[in-house]
C-alpha cells in the first residue's frame, strides 16, 4: 500500500516555477511580485455536505479549487499559490487520481501553483488555501458600494440550485436541462478575469456562493447601504426561464448557492463602460437594480414589492 508520502509525491507533487521552494520541505516559500499586497483565502469542501463521495473525482478537484479562485477572483486579485489539505479514508488511487486531475486543470487555467499541503487518512474532507496578488488599494471589498451606484451580476443565476432542486425531486427538469443544470454544480466557471477587469472600476464587489439575496445582503451591511433590485432584470438561463413561474425555481434564481458569479457595484456614470467590458470578455453582465441610502434590500416585481422569506444558505440556520 501506498504511503503518505508516495500519495503526496504521485498526485500532488508538480513544478512550482514561480515558488522559490515548493512541496517537499516543512514549508513553501515564496517572494510576492514588488510592491503587491497579498490576498489570502480557504474553502473547505466536506463531504456528504458540499459534495458526495460518488461524484466524479474530476469534478471535485476542478470544484474545491474553482471556489477559492472565485474568492481571488471578487477580490480583484490575481491568484499565484495553493495549499491543499485533505483527509481521505482509504489510499483510494483511483479517487486520487482523478482528483488531481481534475485540480491541476483549472490551476493551469489560471497560473496557479500548487506549492503544499497536509495529507491525513480520516473522513473526506478537502481544504484549499488560496493566495493572490493586488496592488495597494485596489483591491475589490465589500464595503465600499455608494448611494447611486448601479448594481451587477456576471452570467446567469440559480442553475446550479436548480441541479440540486431536481437531484432532492423539490422540481423536475428535463433530463437535459438537468445535465446542464449539473454542470453548472460541479464545474463552476471562476470569473478571475472579470475581477481583474474590475479593478478601479467596482466600488464593492462578492461572489456570489450562497445566494444573491444573502451575498447582496453582506455588500449593504458592510457598505452600510441599501439596495433596490428587480426581478424581472435578474439574469436567468433559457432553463431557468422555462420554470420560472414556479416557486422554487424563483427561490433557486434569488437564493439558490454555488452560482460562483460576482456581485459587484459600480459608479452609474460607468454603465457603458460595463458594457462594453461584457462584449470584451464575451459574459453576460447586466444591471440588475440600484444602491439607495438606508439599509433594507427591496425587490420589485413589476413595479410592485415582492415579498421574500428566502434566505441565502447557512450551515448554522
Ligand atoms: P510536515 O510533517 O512538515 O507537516 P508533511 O510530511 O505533512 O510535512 O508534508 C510533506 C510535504 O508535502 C510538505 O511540503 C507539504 O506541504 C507537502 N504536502 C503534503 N500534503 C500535500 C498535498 N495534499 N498537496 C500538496 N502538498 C502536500
Ligand atoms: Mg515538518
Amino acid at each position: 500500500m501506498a504511503s503518505e508520502f508516495d500519495l503526496i509525491h504521485r498526485y500532488f507533487t508538480r513544478p512550482a516555477p514561480s515558488a522559490i521552494l515548493g512541496v517537499g520541505d516543512d514549508a513553501a516559500l515564496i517572494q510576492p511580485s514588488p510592491g503587491m499586497v497579498l490576498a489570502v483565502a480557504a474553502d473547505m469542501l466536506v463531504a456528504g455536505r458540499h459534495f458526495s463521495y460518488s461524484d466524479k473525482a474530476e469534478t471535485v478537484g476542478h470544484k474545491s479549487l474553482a471556489v477559492n479562485l472565485s474568492d481571488m477572483a471578487a477580490m480583484g486579485a490575481t491568484p499565484r499559490w495553493a495549499l491543499l489539505s485533505l483527509a481521505i479514508k482509504d489510499a483510494d488511487e483511483a479517487w486520487l487520481q482523478g482528483f488531481s486531475e481534475g485540480f491541476f486543470a483549472l490551476a493551469q487555467q489560471f497560473g496557479v501553483e500548487l506549492i503544499g499541503g497536509d495529507t491525513t487518512s480520516g473522513p473526506l474532507n478537502l481544504s484549499v488555501q488560496i493566495m493572490g496578488e493586488v496592488p495597494p488599494g485596489q483591491a475589490l471589498r465589500r464595503d465600499g458600494a455608494q448611494v447611486g451606484d448601479e448594481i451587477w451580476v456576471s452570467g446567469t443565476l440559480g442553475d446550479a440550485a436548480l441541479g440540486l432542486a431536481n437531484m432532492q425531486q423539490r422540481l423536475v427538469l428535463t433530463p437535459a436541462e438537468a445535465v446542464a443544470c449539473m454542470a453548472a454544480l460541479h464545474m463552476p466557471q471562476p470569473r478571475v478575469t472579470l475581477g481583474l477587469a474590475l479593478r478601479g472600476m467596482a466600488t464593492a464587489a462578492i461572489d456570489i456562493s450562497d445566494g444573491l439575496l444573502a451575498d447582496l445582503g453582506h455588500i449593504l451591511e458592510r457598505s452600510n447601504v441599501a439596495a433596490e433590485i428587480e426581478f424581472d432584470r435578474l439574469p436567468a438561463s433559457e432553463i431557468m426561464r422555462h420554470h420560472i413561474e414556479n416557486a422554487t425555481a424563483q427561490q433557486c434564481l434569488l437564493a439558490g448557492g454555488d452560482d460562483y458569479e460576482l456581485c459587484f457595484t459600480v459608479p452609474a456614470a460607468l454603465h457603458q463602460k460595463v458594457s462594453a467590458l461584457s462584449k470584451k470578455l464575451d459574459l453576460p453582465l447586466t444591471c440588475i437594480g440600484s444602491i439607495k441610502a438606508g439599509n433594507e434590500l427591496t425587490l420589485l416585481k413589476a413595479g410592485k414589492y415582492m415579498l421574500f422569506t428566502v434566505k441565502g444558505f447557512d450551515h448554522f440556520a
